[in-house]
This record gives structure tokens, sequence and C-alpha cells, in this order.
């Protein structure tokens, strides 16, 4: 089911009706979000001993698609935190250590991530899923970790203009966190920034939109990475273990043009 976080985020104007809450958990600091920034968060301050209450919305970590591709500058931060290389033994994964972009014309480049030189010069295909799991049970080796999934944090907890935690709501009904430090991890269109009246940071966005979607792989099929570009629309063809996952690239929003006009 499509969700429009958007939409999520500017619900956030309601005003709280009067709800009944279940029970008040004190911790030193909360992060809202359990997606990649929010996980790595939480597990390098657990990981200090300081305790630590993540709140993340969805029962899993199988949320809306958010690309499974690990960058080699990434597996080099994970490095640096004692992580690339447990997450590269335990988790399933393809490395893509080189693309030839199709391009109109004779001429072949090969773009090479041996070139950038490191101990990780491949992109490495993982279900983000997966990987937000492994980063969980990273974090729940240490007592001072509590991951709360299915709460969906919904207003911030404030006295003299200061925010002292945050109030969600879960299967069961309201909970309150209170905490010397609240941290909003909750994405793109994150709802504590619009609670906390902070400005959006992001005013602009390139002018395309790709679809992504998967089709399963069949004998014979070519390998690796592959796509082309034409007249501004693409297609991104990714390799994983067990399907394909595609990218159809076109100019922002013609998606919503009717078929007819989105063929200039
Ligand atoms: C379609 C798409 C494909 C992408 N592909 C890639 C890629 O291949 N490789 C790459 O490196 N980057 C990719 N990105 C960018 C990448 O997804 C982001 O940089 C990354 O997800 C940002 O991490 P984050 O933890 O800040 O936010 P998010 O990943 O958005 O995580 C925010 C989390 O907060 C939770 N949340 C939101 N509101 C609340 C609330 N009120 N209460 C509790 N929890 C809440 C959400 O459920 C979510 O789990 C892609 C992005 C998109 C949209």
């Amino acid at each position: 089911m499509a969700i429009d976080v958007r939409q999520q985020a500017q619900q956030a104007d309601t005003p709280a009706q009067a709800h009944e809450i279940r029970d008040v958990s004190h911790t030193t600091c909360c992060v809202v979000g359990g997606g990649p920034a929010g996980m790595l968060l939480g597990l390098l301050f657990a990981r200090q001993g300081i305790m630590t209450t993540l709140l993340e919305s969805h029962a899993d970590f199988d949320r809306e698609f958010r690309g499974d591709t690990i960058h080699p500058a990434i597996m080099d931060i994970l490095n640096e935190v004692g992580l690339a290389g447990r997450l590269l033994e335990t988790v399933p994964h393809t490395k893509v250590r080189s693309v030839v972009p199709p391009l109109p014309g004779p001429t072949q480049i090969t773009v090479d991530f041996a070139h950038l030189g490191g101990q990780f010069p491949f992109m490495t295909l993982m279900r983000q899923a997966e990987f937000l799991e492994f980063l969980a049970a990273q974090a729940r080796q240490y007592p001072a970790f509590t991951l709360v999934m299915g709460a969906n944090v919904r207003e911030l907890v404030e006295s003299d203009g200061v925010v002292r935690g945050v109030r969600y709501q879960a299967a069961d009904g309201w909970h309150e966190v209170q905490a010397l430090l609240t941290v909003g991890a909750d994405g793109r269109f994150s709802r504590l920034r619009h609670l906390s009246r902070l400005p959006a940071p992001i005013k602009t966005s390139p002018p395309i939109d790709i679809l992504w979607f998967r089709l399963p792989k069949q004998p014979g099929d070519p390998e690796g990475i592959m796509g082309g570009f034409n007249m501004g629309r693409g297609l991104i063809m990714l390799e994983r273990t067990d399907h394909w996952q595609l990218g159809y690239v076109l100019p922002k929003g013609s998606d919503r043009q009717s078929p007819g006009s989105s063929h200039g």
C-alpha cells in the first residue's frame, strides 16, 4: 500500500485530541525513526552506554522502498564503526565492481569502482530491510538500547519551550517517552521537524522521478547492471539475488500526465 508521508507529516497540524496515556517511560535519548540514520545513531549511543529508545512507526523494516544500494563511501563509514565486515559476512548481497553505462554511439565507458581505491571498491546491493534488521540486531546487544516498532510519534512533549520527549500511538494506545535529548530521524518529510517548527532544509529536488518495480529473473538473463536512456527517459536494471530491480526514469511529474501527452 502506498503511504503519502508528506500528508502524514502535515497531519501533525491537526490539534491533539485528548487521549489517555497508557505509560510514561524515561530515557536519555529518544530517536524517532528507524531508517539508516536513526538505527546507526541509536546503535552508536547504546554502544557508549547512553540509554536510548528508538521509535519506528512501521511494524517491521520492510517499509516503503528506499533503494538497496550501499555505496563504497557508506561501506567505509560502516567499517569505521566496526560493522562492515560483519554486515558482508552475514547479510545476503551482490557486489557490483564495474558498470558500463549504455551510451549512444560507438564509445563505451566503464565505471570501475576499483579506481576509488579503499577496502570496498564495489557497490553492494542488499535489501534495505535486511540491512536495517542487521543494525537493529547489533544495537539490541547493548542493554542501553530499546527499540519500539509500530510506534507512530504524533506529538512532542514540551515544557518551558524545550522539547522533553514525544508521545506516540501504538496498536494498544498512546505512550509517552520523556528524554533529555530527542532526535528526529524520521526522514525527508519529518513530522518532528514540522512539530518543532524548524524550517525545511530541502527546497529543491532533481527534475526527475524514478518509478521502481521488480520483475522475476529468467534463465539466460544477462548479469549485472544495465540500462538505457533516450529522449529524456530511461530504464535502470539492477540484478538482485532472485529478481530484477527496475527503475523507470522520467521527467518530474510526467507520470501524472495522460498517456497521450506524456510522449512529446
Ligand atoms: C525511492 C528511493 C530510492 C533510494 N535509493 C537509495 C539507494 O539505493 N542507496 C542509497 O544510499 N540511498 C538511497 N535513497 C536515499 C536513502 O533512502 C535515504 O538517504 C535514507 O533512507 C535516509 O535515511 P533516514 O534514516 O534519514 O530516513 P528514512 O530512511 O526515510 O527513515 C525514516 C524512518 O522514520 C520512520 N518514521 C517516519 N515518521 C515517523 C513517525 N512519526 N514516528 C516514528 N517513525 C517515523 C519511517 O518509517 C522510516 O523508517 C533512496 C531514496 C528513495 C526515496
